[in-house]
C-alpha cells in the first residue's frame, strides 16, 4: 500500500529533512585525507542526537552504524572503517533519521582533494540524473516518469545504473511502498499522486552495474572494481511538481506555483 501524507505531515516531512539534510552536508564538509569513516559515522551520529534526533540506521535489520559510507567502488550500504580516507578517493555518505515520528533519508558523494576528470565526470553525471528523475515528479504521472529520466541520463553517459538496490516511499517507515527503480518506462508504474514522499536514490556505476555483496553482507561493491557514485533526496509529489523535502528554495517555488 501507498502512504499518502497530509499537508500537515509534509511539513513535519520536511523539517525532518532539513535536519537530515544540514547533518549530512555537515559531515561531507568534515571528508578530507586522514579522515576515517568511523569519524564521520560518529560525527552525523553526535550533530543527530544533539538535534533530538535518532539515526535510522543503526541498528536497522542490525546495520552497525549511523552512516553508511562507501569508499571507491563501494557502492551503498559500507560500514565505516578505521581506514584513513586517502586524497584522490571518493566517498558516498547515506544517512538518515527519525524525528517528530518520521524519516529523512538523503545521500551524497564527495571527493576526497583532486580527482580524476572522469571520477569527476561521474559524480556530476550522478547528482545530474538525480536532479532529473526529482524533475520529473507530478501528481498525475507515472513513477516510470522518474525512473526513465535517471536511467537515459546516466546511460547516455556511458555509465550504468544499478539494478538490485532501489529507491523507496519514506515517511513512518523509512522504506515504505513503492520502490523506486533506477531504470524503467515513461508512462510505466504506479500512478503519482498528491502526498507521496519518494527518496530517490540513483546509484550509478562508472563500469558496469553488476554488483557483489562483501563477507560482511552489508557492503555493495561493483563487480568490476570500478567507481561507484550515490546521490539521494526525498522528495514529496504535489500537483505543482516536485517538493525536495528540507530544501527551502524548492518550498519557495512549490508555494509560489
Ligand atoms: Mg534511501
Amino acid at each position: 500500500m501507498i502512504v499518502r501524507k497530509s499537508q500537515t505531515e509534509l511539513e513535519v516531512m520536511d523539517r525532518c529533512n532539513r535536519l537530515n539534510w544540514q547533518i549530512l552536508q555537515e559531515v561531507a564538509r568534515n571528508v578530507h585525507a586522514g579522515v576515517t569513516t568511523c569519524d564521520l559515522d560518529r560525527l552525523a551520529e553526535k550533530l543527530a542526537r544533539d538535534a533530538g534526533a535518532r539515526p535510522a540506521f543503526k541498528g536497522y535489520r542490525g546495520f552497525p552504524a549511523s552512516l553508511c559510507a562507501s569508499v571507491n567502488d563501494e557502492i551503498v550500504h559500507g560500514i565505516p572503517k578505521d581506514r584513513p580516507l586517502r586524497e584522490g578517493d571518493i566517498v558516498s555518505l547515506d544517512f538518515g533519521l527519525i524525528k517528530e515520528g518520521y524519516y529523512g533519508d538523503a545521500a551524497l558523494t564527495v571527493a576526497v582533494g583532486n580527482v580524476s576528470e572522469n571520477t569527476e565526470r561521474l559524480l556530476q553525471v550522478t547528482q545530474e540524473a538525480l536532479k532529473r528523475g526529482i524533475s520529473a515528479i507530478l501528481a498525475g504521472g507515472h513513477l516510470g516518469d522518474i525512473s526513465s529520466k535517471v536511467q537515459e541520463h546516466v546511460e547516455s553517459n556511458g555509465f550504468s545504473v544499478v539494478r538490485e538496490f532501489v529507491g523507496h516511499g519514506i515517511g513512518t517507515d523509512l522504506h515504505e511502498e513503492p520502490q523506486v527503480p533506477n531504470y524503467g518506462s515513461p508512462g510505466q508504474g504506479p500512478l503519482l499522486e498528491q502526498g507521496m514522499v519518494l527518496a530517490i536514490e540513483p546509484m550509478v556505476n562508472a563500469g558496469g552495474a553488476q554488483v557483489m555483496l562483501d563477507d560482511d553482507r552489508w557492503t555493495a561493491r561493483t563487480a568490476d572494481q570500478s567507481l561507484s557514485a550515490h546521490f539521494e533526496r526525498s522528495v514529496a509529489v504535489t500537483s505543482n511538481g516536485p517538493w525536495i523535502l528540507g530544501e527551502p528554495e524548492s518550498n519557495k517555488s512549490r508555494a509560489g506555483a
